[in-house]
């Protein structure tokens, strides 16, 4: 048979092929981005308590209506923004399976979709599998802040969606409200609708907020919001994120998700409702991962690596090129075998696979693994 693949240029997937090099090695995990601690305990005894409440069946398609009524809430209590649980919040397997449903209910064939580089690396197959084109918008290394009259001219005529994400992965970097007032000049009087990756909403550091659209009403009518309980609960493996977006947006995302997933574990979305209306735990977030933040990089001050600033995100990056001056992905399979660390080279999130020669550690660990982690990267 001759099959034409819609996504030829798919490789390994990055995040998987350095945990299981990682594996096989027995070095230290920091590439993938997942916690290597437990969840709360008694969010993991809600699941217990859920399986035997009649929860083995179909959850309704959008979402448990207890859990969207705690999305509410919650959303309420970190941006004080009211959104209806009916109309505008839509429970996905992970937040990855939202951004996939938003790009598939919205992009046409021929349709261009501005992205933005170094950046999470699900979302150009995505809209490559509808037949969209990506423009990619680069921003400037070691900053990576968008300059916005750079960014104005990737828009044309044909865009139909403008993808960001605060905060970034990889860079850490942070959207401010300034921003936002220039996203909002932009999209005005467009058509133009804003898919907003915001899974790291909880990590945003150093007395800054998180800016979401949401929070701003000429560009909450036009954006698709997602988020994860994956990053939130420490539950990355459960699968269950959300978007958030005006009724008439819902509408589409929900008929692409009633015929992808249709619905998403029963007995985790019950859980995960019961623990949000005990705990709001999530609000010391910034807190828990700011000092792993700190105790990493004070662990790493006197190494060669040149850790750039990390406003948010768990993922910290480092310039090696006081190291050597091999390329990033050839850097970090010899960091595995030689020196037991993993991490993620950060060519792979860009399109090009622009090398910055920055390798990407993730510091959602404990701080006995950070510790021996930086002694590990010391020897360099
Ligand atoms: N978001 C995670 C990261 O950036 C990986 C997600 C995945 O492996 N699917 O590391």
């Amino acid at each position: 048979m001759n099959i034409r693949s819609k996504l030829p240029y798919i490789q390994s997937h990055i995040f998987s092929y350095m945990t299981g090099l990682a594996n096989q090695y027995g070095a230290i995990n920091l590439s993938q981005g997942f916690p290597n601690f437990e969840p709360s305990a008694a969010l993991e005894n809600f699941v217990a308590q859920a399986l035997k409440e009649n929860t083995a069946q179909y959850a309704p398609m959008p979402g448990l209506p207890l859990l969207r009524e705690e999305i509410a809430r919650k959303i309420y209590n970190t941006f004080e923004v009211t959104v209806n649980p009916d109309t505008e919040i839509t429970i996905g397997c992970g937040a990855t399976e939202m951004i996939f449903n938003t790009i598939a209910a919205f992009v046409w064939p021929g349709d261009e979709v501005i992205i933005i580089e170094p950046g999470y690396d699900c979302y150009r197959p995505a809209i490559d599998v509808v037949g969209g084109k990506t423009v990619v918008y680069q921003m400037p290394a070691p900053q990576f802040k968008i300059d916005w009259e750079e960014f104005a001219s990737c828009i044309t005529g044909k865009t139909k969606l403008i993808i960001i994400s605060t905060p970034n992965n990889p860079t850490g970097s942070v959207m401010t409200a300034n921003d936002m007032a220039e996203l909002t000049k932009l999209v005005k009087g467009t058509e133009i609708i804003i898919l907003s990756d915001e899974v790291y909403e909880h990590m945003v550091f150093d007395g800054a907020t998180h800016e979401s659209p949401l929070k701003y009403p000429e560009l909450r009518e036009r954006t698709v919001s997602v988020y994860s309980f994956g990053k939130t609960l420490h539950t990355t493996g459960w699968r269950v994120g959300y978007a958030i977006a005006p009724p008439e947006l819902t509408t589409e995302i929900r008929k692409v998700h009633q015929n992808n997933t249709f619905s998403v574990a029963h007995p985790l979305q019950k859980a995960i409702a019961l623990y949000l209306n005990q705990s709001d735990e999530y609000l010391q977030l910034p807190t828990f991962y700011e000092a792993k933040r700190n105790l990493f990089r004070e662990a790493m001050a006197g190494s060669k690596f040149n850790l750039l600033p990390c406003e948010g995100s768990y993922f910290q990056l480092a310039d090696y090129s006081a190291i050597t001056d091999e390329d990033d992905f050839s850097f970090c399979e010899r960091l595995i075998k030689e020196y037991g660390v993993a991490a993620i080279p950060v060519s792979r999130l860009y399109t090009s696979h622009k090398d910055d020669k920055l390798v990407r550690f993730c510091f959602a660990k404990t701080d006995e693994t950070l510790l021996a982690a930086a002694e590990k990267l010391y020897q360099l």
